[in-house]
């Protein structure tokens, strides 16, 4: 607390503050200048120089400053001079000189005290304040520890809590630690069961999977033994049809057989029979053999227990004896024993008395024994008995199952002879056959007053029938006969049954020519093909679908066929291939390719360049003859606008082979749609069909020589004179079969060409291969046809 003084003029009050500075402690700037005057003075003179002076000039010596204590210690230290105890007026003046000094130090002090209250005050009012701030702080401080309290309070509570939910969460975490060793253990034990399970799985599947190829396997061959069985279940049907068919000869065998299957039967009964009573006796023989062994058993468990009672017996025998020795010494000895005596002596009659018993029952079994063994051997006889029977029975099996099969074998040889008579007949008809068909009359035919129709009958004497056509012209009857007629009325159904045995000949192997003859709109192309109708599919789709059908029926019996088929037609004597890939509808005239006719040692056929297609199915051949009849060559002629002036050719060749009987046929079926055979005058044709007409009429001409010269076995057959015969070759000559359809059309404008083409037909007729089979009529009989 540092202060600082005003500079004091008095000397007192220098004195005082001085003092009073050394009191507080207070640091007081020093007033040398007063006292050191002082000092000088006294240095001088000893005395001061205003007091030595005395007068005037003294009052200098009165101006002094008080700086301290020291200054006023000094002063009153201060002593009186002059030793001259008389002289007053020095002295005085040396007194008013101190009593100036002294005042002087009273003002200091009063000046010194004054500052100091001053002072007093201010600090007084600081440490007022001092206070005041104090206990305010203080009170602001005790506040403070209050709340510091609380706080503590509050903040140990806290930690209670906290401790408190540490414990517990502790706990918690002790429990979830335990759940969760527990939950790892479970889940350990639960992957082993799931490897276990997974191992199993596999296994199951493994095995589901086997088993369900072996499912599969029985599956198929289950399926294979259902075809075997159904195609067995064919094959007996088509043996016993075949059978019922081959004449007496299988019918006799069948009887026959028939009859062995019924005594096949009986016996089989019988045998069953037998066997059963075989059977029985070998029940009953077992049931003795296993009645024999209980007894057997029974008898020497028996024998084991008699043995058993003798020893017993011996044993107690010598018991006795020993007791009676003991006793005859103890009667001797002492009498009290024979009480003992007689107990034992009763002992032994009740053994006794087993013995025998046990004896009896001994006796019992021994003639059970005897019974079962009788009844033993009794069964055995029996058993023998049955057993030579079945023996027997066996044999007649045997036999009749060889008999059996010698029939079975029987059946196969009839089914080739049956094939043989079946060629023989056909034969018998004759290698070449002719029949006529007479369609309808058509609406659109002749003038706008209908069709005016031809009179032509039919014979109904019972040995024409159906064979016979009678035609008036001019007046004049003209009769002709054939191998069969068909009328107006006859369907294509009716036409194709009399041809069927010939298209089944194509499959057994046989080389087949079927032509239709005739002049145009007879007719020709409706019977081989007949109408798009449902009813009027003509010989060619039926022929196919019989093919096919028989073709698959044999496949039970082994037989396996392949088909080809091809389709031509000859224009101009050129080839045109009608299967040929990318051919155009249009009418061509200038075929690129060169068709040539080749023909093998083995009878086989080949045109070069030609479309030869496999076919499966009648929905095959359907597709190909539209085709083939798209791209058939058609002009116009007064006759008929849609007439064919080319002959159409299909050809179907027929592999079979049968791996069983290890037997090979091969098979032609020729269908032929020959062009029309009109005179040239009556088409009225010029020009292009001129020279159509001409080939065409070459052609027919052709083919009446190579059947003429045929039937007369004439060393030179002209095969190559023309494309039509020189394709046919190898189908017209030998064992082949040929049919010629002649078409008749009813009008009587048509009369002329109808009397040729019957003239035509009945000079093939005439042609008779072996044996003369029957009268031919043609009264008016032209020995050479004439064509334009
Ligand atoms: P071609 O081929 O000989 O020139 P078509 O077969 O074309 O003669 O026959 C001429 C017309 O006579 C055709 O409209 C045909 O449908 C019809 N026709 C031929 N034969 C019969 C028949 N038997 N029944 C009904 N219509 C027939
Ligand atoms: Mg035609």
């Amino acid at each position: 607390m540092a202060s600082s003084l005003p500079p004091r003029t008095s000397y007192l009050k220098k004195e005082n503050a001085g003092t009073a500075r050394r009191e507080m402690g207070l640091k007081v700037a020093p007033r040398r200048n007063v006292l050191s005057a002082i000092n000088n003075g006294e240095a001088n003179g000893g005395t001061p120089s205003a007091s030595a002076d005395g007068g005037g000039g003294g009052e200098a010596a009165t101006v002094v400053e008080f700086s301290g204590r020291e200054d006023v210690e000094r002063l009153l230290a201060e002593k009186m001079k002059g030793k001259n105890k008389t002289d007053y007026k020095g002295r005085v003046e040396q007194m008013s000189d101190y009593i100036k000094k002294l005042r002087a130090c009273i003002r200091w002090y009063m000046e010194l005290e004054d500052g100091y209250l001053a002072e007093q005050e201010k600090l007084q009012g600081a440490m007022d304040a001092e206070n005041i701030r104090h206990s305010e702080l203080e009170a602001q401080l005790s506040t403070a520890i209050e709340e510091l309290k609380a706080a503590n309070l509050d903040l140990t509570r806290r930690c209670e809590f906290l401790e408190e939910s540490l414990n517990r969460e502790k706990s918690e975490k002790l429990i979830a630690v335990e759940s969760y060793e527990k939950e790892k253990q479970e889940r350990e034990s639960a992957e082993n069961s799931r490897d276990v399970l997974t191992v199993d799985l596999e296994r199951v599947t493994h095995d589901a999977k086997r088993f369900s190829e072996q499912l599969k396997m029985v599956q198929d061959t289950n399926k294979r033994l259902q075809e075997y069985n159904s195609s067995l279940q064919q094959y007996n049907s088509n043996l016993q049809a075949d059978a019922s068919k081959s004449g007496e000869t299988i019918s006799k065998l069948q009887k026959e057989k028939s009859a062995m299957m019924e005594t096949m039967a009986t016996l089989r009964e019988c045998n069953n029979s037998m066997s059963n009573q075989l059977e029985s006796s070998r029940a009953s023989q077992q049931e003795a053999i296993r009645v024999k062994e209980e007894l057997r058993k029974e008898v020497e468990c028996l024998r084991a227990e008699l043995k058993q009672v003798r020893d017993d017996r011996d044993h107690s025998v010598a018991q006795v004896n020993n007791l009676s020795i003991e006793l005859a010494d103890c009667k001797e000895q002492i009498g009290k024993y024979s009480k003992e005596c007689i107990s034992m002596s009763t002992k032994v009659s009740a053994l006794e008395e087993t013995c025998s018993t046990q004896k009896e029952q001994i006796q019992t079994f021994q003639k059970q024994l005897t019974v079962a063994t009788e009844k033993l051997k009794l069964a055995d006889v029996t058993a023998i008995e049955a057993m030579t029977g079945y023996e027997e029975q066996k044999e007649k099996i045997k036999y009749l199952e060889e008999r059996l099969s010698h029939a079975e074998s029987q059946i196969v040889e009839g089914d080739e002879l049956r094939k043989k008579l079946h060629n023989t007949i056909l034969e018998l008809k004759g290698n070449i056959r002719v029949f006529c068909r007479v369609r309808p009359l058509l609406r659109f035919d002749g003038d706008s007053n209908g069709p005016e129709g031809a009179s032509i009958s039919f014979p109904t004497s019972v040995e024409s029938a159906g064979r016979a056509i009678d035609l008036m012209n001019q007046g004049q009857k003209l009769s002709f006969s054939y191998d069969k007629v068909f009328d107006h009325n006859a369907s294509q159904e009716d036409v194709f049954v009399e041809i069927s045995q010939l298209v089944q000949s194509a499959l057994d192997g046989y080389k087949v020519c079927i032509f239709a003859y005739g002049q145009t709109g007879s007719g020709k192309t409706y019977t081989m093909m007949g109408r798009p109708g449902v009813n009027q599919k003509g010989l060619i789709p039926r022929s196919l679908e019989q093919i096919f059908k028989t073709s698959q029926s044999l496949e039970s019996q082994g037989w396996e066929y392949s088909m080809q088929a091809s389709m031509l037609e000859i224009y101009n004597e050129t080839i045109r291939d009608l299967l040929a890939p990318g051919r155009s509808n249009n009418f061509d005239m200038t075929p690129s390719k060169q068709y040539t006719i080749k023909h093998d040692s083995h009878g086989n056929t080949t045109v070069s360049d030609l479309t030869i297609i496999d076919v499966f199915g009648i929905a095959d051949v359907t597709h190909l003859l539209e085709k083939a009849s798209q791209s058939r060559s058609v002009g116009k002629t007064q006759m008929n606008e849609q007439s064919s002036r080319s002959h159409f050719v299909f050809t179907l060749k027929i592999s079979g082979s049968n791996e069983t009987t290890g037997q090979q046929v091969q098979g032609v079926l020729n269908l032929i749609d020959l062009a029309g055979s009109e005179r040239l005058a009556k088409s009225g044709s010029t020009g292009d069909r001129l020279k159509e007409t001409q080939s065409i009429n070459k052609s027919l001409s052709a083919l009446s020589d190579v059947i003429f010269a045929i039937a007369k076995g004439d060393d030179h057959v002209p095969f190559r004179n023309s494309k039509l015969t020189y394709l046919l070759q190898p189908c017209l000559g030998g064992d082949s079969k040929t049919l010629m359809f002649v078409n008749i059309s009813p009008e009587a404008s048509s009369v002329g060409e109808t009397i040729c083409s019957l003239r035509f037909a009945s000079r093939v007729n005439a042609c008779e291969i072996g044996i003369p089979r029957r009268q031919t009529q043609a009264r008016s009989f032209d020995s050479r046809l004439s064509y334009g």
